[in-house]
């Protein structure tokens, strides 16, 4: 504990994850060590496990990984996305600005037909805005992403050509993806593409293989959506999974463990309120200030639920530390507003 209390070593730090005391470390600064010539204090994390680091990039500055017989993924900066090539053109998944140059660069190293097919998997500008540089070909996406794109007016996204509300079949020469919808998720609108010619399925922002979930759970549109999202991509016959951001691939079993995490997390969360009043909290602030009482009560559910979730998962999932506690919260609201009675 001391070494961790005055400047927290990496090993200290670890060493209280895996205690039940974790809720109480304060994720602070390394002071300086030489006045004056000290580059500003880097703020302390636990370090990325062996499987969640960034891989090696190709010469171009992005990495091309061949997923089927037919089939690749684009990843650089963090963010991926992957294409389809048919014997009449290819169909791209997703068209992230991040990947401006890499996208094109990428396709024609392995094939020299054309898109002529986009598949939008859902409407955040990271993975689709970059899509208007493909011009004039096939855009499909979910009856949802449509309106949500339409009401943005954003000429980087322009509107999908072909829409769907519960599944579509994309057959472009010998290829063949199921488009489907699991219901609200991460975003309304957000699908799974499945490849099963390549072994392979894709949904963009609800599995990150190797990591725990992006703060406020990527702004998830529903929590409970998220995860019924995991039970369907778990019943998948597949081999690869393209999760959309960070380093590397996926596989069924990296879908396995995010869906352990995300129950975890929920069921955890869950018994937590359950076993905390909010009433009491009333009490200890200024009469009628709603805001101040429950932060206050955030503040004990998350002090009971922080230290079982990083006891079990601090070393298995990247970030677990950084974003879990915001994630805690928004689990708690999402169980008052979204799913007051069990799943
Ligand atoms: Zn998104």
């Amino acid at each position: 504990m001391s070494e961790v209390t005055s400047a927290p070593s990496r090993r200290g730090l670890l060493k209280l994850g895996a205690a039940a005391g974790a809720a109480s470390v304060v994720l602070g600064s390394e002071p300086a060590t030489a006045v004056g010539t000290a580059a500003p204090a880097q703020p302390k994390f636990v370090p990325l496990p062996a499987d969640a680091k960034p891989l090696p990039m190709g010469p171009d500055g992005y990495r091309l990984d061949r997923i089927g017989p037919e089939m690749y993924a684009v990843t650089a900066g963090g963010t991926q996305a992957a294409f389809v090539v048919s014997n009449r053109g290819v169909i791209l998944l997703d068209a992230p600005p991040a990947l401006a140059e890499a996208l094109p660069a990428a396709i024609s190293k392995v094939t020299s037909k054309r898109v002529t097919h986009l598949v939008y998997s859902h409407h955040h500008a990271d993975h689709i805005a970059g899509a208007a540089a493909f011009g004039d070909v096939i855009r499909i996406a979910h009856a949802d992403t449509a309106r949500l794109i339409r009401a943005e007016r954003d000429k980087t996204r322009p509107m999908p050509t072909r829409t769907f509300t519960d599944r579509y079949s994309l057959t472009v020469g010998n290829q063949h993806l199921e488009l489907s919808y699991p219901g609200v998720n991460h975003e309304s609108g957000n699908i799974i593409v499945h490849a099963p010619r390549q072994r392979a399925a894709l949904m963009i922002d609800v599995v990150l293989p190797g990591w725990s979930p992006f703060s406020a759970w990527g702004t998830a549109d529903s929590v409970p959506g998220v995860l019924r999202a995991h039970d369907v991509l778990a019943k998948l016959d597949i081999d690869t999974f393209v999760g959309g951001h960070v380093h590397r691939l996926g596989t069924p079993e990296d879908i396995k463990v995010s869906r352990e995490f995300t129950y975890d997390l929920w069921n955890e969360t869950r018994k937590a309120v359950a076993g905390t009043p909010s009433a009491p909290f009333f009490g200890q602030v200024e009469a009628g200030h709603n805001w101040a009482a429950f932060k206050l009560w955030y503040n004990a559910v998350a002090d009971k639920v922080e230290p079982v979730i990083y006891r079990k998962w601090l070393h298995r999932l990247a970030g677990v530390d950084v974003f879990t506690r915001e994630n805690i919260v928004t689990v708690a609201t999402s169980q008052m507003l979204d799913a007051p009675k069990d799943l």
